[in-house]
């Protein structure tokens, strides 16, 4: 039996998700889920929150598990994500951290993130050994000299705030005069954005910039529907850019100066290609669902793509691993490696206003990069069956250009459709994108019908 099956998945792919004060994400789950974190970390970990109205809570147990197998914990408060992980990536001598945060979730759910020592999100056989851990209950018990404190780390914010404004050109900034509407989503951006716009000398206006785990703007996935307001105070107010985070600011999408929202491909090409021509070409990586309008902007500008598989700790490690200039995922999780390997919403957001004080109009900046349709659809598939879909598909698929990444990729001349197994239902999901609309929509119907075909032979 491998791993996978022995120890059932507690961590999905950005950490423990669960409705709270049920079993899956109670006071109990976290202490225990604690205690299996410290007995794999061992020495001081860095805690930090989202604003949920739990997740005071849920820190306090998850420390409290932790501290009792003799960790000492150094508590950052509420801060976005990528401040935490920040943090730790500095700090000398530090094992790891653990984020409270559900992202963009509903207010009713929360969760629980680790981090490795090196900052980035936990690699995927170090959350199995902390789930083998909290499964055998075979936890490191501290004497009562050896029980781990915890102190306040009041450090990480305002390090956080100097090292990414310090990576920022803020003199063209200030020349620029730039008018920037940003909504923080009633999440933990709240917390360093705001101070980011005026330490760069941006003129700004914020919509849901209080700290409220009741999300009372919208909820806090940036989505076209949650953007709305923005998107009207962007085109009434005459701003030059719309900045919208998710709840942990891990990412963020934008709103170009006519209004329109930008879908996270946009920006993801647009600061590729400007990283490009800065780094006089160089790598980038995404991953296979990424549009192509990415690697267009990155080959006008010089430099080269790489591929991989769905999720950002797996772009931030081949980053790593290829020594990549820049990253990220299509849904505004940005990865600048200047300032760490993880994707970071408030350095998107100086960026990217450094961009368009440097090289013009964000209308303008869109013009120049290719825009593509996308079509989504899905087709339902019993999970024994996936595997056989897929190898079907591929042997049906031989003459074709064809990227086993993830699930299988079928690259045409005007196009590509990614089909992929879900990894949590028993479905798979057909994405596409072509020139056209009805392009697009052909391919992925086609390939749906064929995979329902396999699905009921
Ligand atoms: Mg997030």
């Amino acid at each position: 039996m491998t791993l996978q099956e022995v120890v059932p998945r507690l961590f999905g792919t950005n950490g423990v998700r669960g409705i709270v004060n049920t079993p899956a994400m109670d006071c109990r789950f976290a202490t225990r889920l604690g205690m299996a974190i410290g007995t794999f970390m061992k020495g001081p970990v860095l805690i930090g929150t989202d604003a949920r109205t739990s997740s005071e809570m849920l820190k306090a147990a998850c420390a409290a598990g932790a501290m009792a197998t003799g960790c000492e914990i150094l508590d950052c408060g509420v801060l976005p994500t990528p401040a935490l992980q920040y943090s730790v990536k500095i700090t000398d001598s530090i094992s790891g951290g653990i984020v409270i945060t559900a992202s963009h979730n509903p207010p009713e759910f929360n969760g629980i993130k680790c981090v490795d020592g090196d900052g980035t999100e936990m690699a995927r056989d170090n959350e199995e050994r902390i789930e083998r851990i909290f499964h055998s209950g075979d936890f490191r018990t501290a004497t009562w000299e050896q029980i781990g404190r915890s102190s306040v780390n009041d450090r990480a914010i305002p390090t956080y705030l100097d090292s990414v404004v310090s990576l920022i050109d803020a003199e063209a900034v200030r020349l620029a005069h730039l008018r920037v509407a940003l909504d923080c989503s009633n999440g933990a951006g709240a917390a360093v954005t705001p101070k980011i716009l005026e330490r760069l000398g941006v003129e700004y206006v914020t919509l849901n910039a209080d700290l409220n785990g009741a999300f009372p703007g919208h909820n806090s996935e940036p989505t076209p529907d949650n953007a709305r307001d923005l998107v009207e105070l962007v085109k009434k107010g005459g701003f030059d850019l719309g900045i919208i985070h998710d709840g942990d600011a891990d990412r963020t999408i934008f709103v170009g100066d006519t209004g329109s929202y930008m879908h996270g491909d946009r920006s993801l090409a647009i600061a590729a290609h400007y990283a490009c021509l800065e780094n006089d070409g160089g790598l980038v990586v995404t991953t296979v669902g990424s549009s192509k309008c990415v690697e267009d902007a990155v080959k006008m500008a010089g430099g080269r793509m790489m591929f991989t598989r769905v999720g950002s700790p797996v772009v931030a490690r081949a980053m790593i691993e290829h020594g990549a200039i820049f990253g990220g995922e299509e849904n505004g999780g940005l990865i600048f490696p200047e300032l760490q390997h993880c994707r970071d919403g408030a350095m998107a957001a100086a960026r990217l206003i450094e961009i368009v004080a440097k090289h013009g109009k964000m209308s303008e900046l869109q013009a120049m990069i290719p825009a593509y349709s996308q079509y989504k659809t899905k087709t339902s598939c019993p999970d024994e069956l996936k595997d056989a879909v897929i190898k079907e598909l591929s042997e049906s698929a031989k003459d074709e250009k064809v990227d086993m990444t993830d699930g299988m990729k079928v690259l045409f001349d005007d196009g590509w459709v990614l089909i992929r197994p879900s990894g949590t239902e028993p479905i798979v999901r057909i994405f596409s994108e072509a020139s056209s609309p009805d392009r697009a929509k052909e391919i992925a119907e086609r390939f749906r019908q064929h995979v329902a075909q396999i699905v009921d032979a």
